[in-house]
C-alpha cells in the first residue's frame, strides 16, 4: 500500500484515509501494522497495552459513596420542639457587598449528625474532642432487614464478624427518611445490641434507623460515639469499607451535622 520507508511516510495521507474508514482502534492498528517498518512498533505497542488492561483489571476500583442527607430549608427533623427548623437565607447579596452570604441555622442533631457522648452524659466529651481514628478508618457494615418494628437483638451481632471499630448498620430504613413513619414505625435496636456492640470495642456506630435514649445511653455512655441519620447504604457493594464521617468542629456541643462517605476499594 505505501511505497515509502520511513514512519512519516508510511502514516501518511493513504493511511489516515484508511483508518478513517474504519471501525475501532483494534482494525487501525491492524492497518498500521501492516505498514511497512511499523509493525515491530505495533507489536510493542500491543503489548504494553494488554499489559495495561490486565492491570486495571487486577486493581480493585475505588468508590466514594456520600451517605449524608442534604441540609435545607424545612428539611425533616426529630418531630420536639428542642429540634430546630433548618432555615438557610441569604443574609449578603451580589447588589449590597458584591458577594453572596448566608445565615445557617441549624439544630446539633440535624440531618445526619454525629452524636458525642456529651449528647446524653453529663461531663461526657463534646463533639470537637471526639477522637478522629474513632470516625475516621476501616468499617464493617451489618446488612440487617428489619421490617418496622421489629426488634434487633444481640443474635443480630453474635451471628456476624465485628472485625473493625467501626459499624455501619444498614436496615434499609433509609427509604423511609423523611416520612412519618421514620420514627414511628422503625425497626428498634436493641440494648442487648448497643451492650455486645460495645464490649466488642466498637467506638463508632453508624445508623440509617433512629436509636432509642437507652441505646444512646449504653453507646454514649460507654465513650462510643454515632452517627445518625445516613442514607442510601445499599449503593455500597462491599461489606467491608473506609469510612469518613466528619462533624462541624464546634467547640463543646453536644453533636453536630456531618458529611459522612463511604469509600470502597481501599
Ligand atoms: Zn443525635
Amino acid at each position: 500500500m505505501m511505497g515509502g520507508v520511513g514512519p512519516n511516510v508510511a502514516v501518511g495521507p493513504a493511511l489516515v484515509q484508511a483508518a478513517t474508514k474504519i471501525a475501532g482502534p483494534e482494525q487501525i492498528l491492524r492497518v498500521i501494522a501492516d505498514a511497512p517498518g511499523l509493525g515491530r512498533i505495533c507489536r510493542a505497542y500491543k503489548i504494553v497495552k494488554n499489559h495495561i488492561r490486565c492491570w486495571r483489571g487486577l486493581m480493585p476500583q475505588v468508590r466514594i459513596i456520600d451517605i449524608s442527607v442534604p441540609v435545607e430549608t424545612g428539611m425533616f427533623r426529630f418531630p420536639r420542639p428542642d429540634h430546630v427548623t433548618v432555615s438557610i437565607t441569604e443574609e449578603g447579596t451580589y447588589e449590597k457587598v458584591k458577594c453572596r452570604t448566608s445565615r445557617i441555622l441549624m439544630g446539633s442533631h440535624s440531618g445526619t449528625h454525629v452524636d458525642a457522648p456529651m449528647h446524653v452524659v453529663r461531663n461526657g466529651q463534646p463533639v470537637d474532642q471526639i477522637a478522629l481514628d474513632a470516625l475516621v478508618g476501616r468499617a464493617r457494615m451489618l446488612r440487617i432487614r428489619a421490617t418496622p418494628r421489629q426488634s434487633i437483638g444481640r443474635e443480630a451481632v453474635e451471628a456476624r464478624l465485628i472485625d473493625e471499630p467501626r459499624i455501619i448498620l444498614n436496615t434499609g430504613w433509609d427509604r423511609k427518611w423523611a416520612t412519618d413513619a421514620y420514627y414511628v414505625d422503625s425497626p428498634k435496636v436493641t440494648e442487648e445490641f448497643a451492650k455486645l456492640l460495645v464490649e466488642k470495642g466498637v467506638r463508632c456506630l453508624v445508623t440509617d434507623v433512629p436509636l432509642s435514649l437507652e441505646v444512646h445511653n449504653i453507646v454514649l455512655g460507654s465513650g462510643c460515639c454515632q452517627v445518625e441519620n445516613v442514607v442510601g447504604l445499599d449503593q455500597v457493594k462491599s461489606d467491608k469499607v473506609y469510612l469518613v464521617a466528619l462533624p462541624l468542629k464546634i467547640k463543646g456541643v453536644d453533636g453536630a451535622p456531618a458529611r459522612v462517605i463511604v469509600v470502597e476499594g481501599m
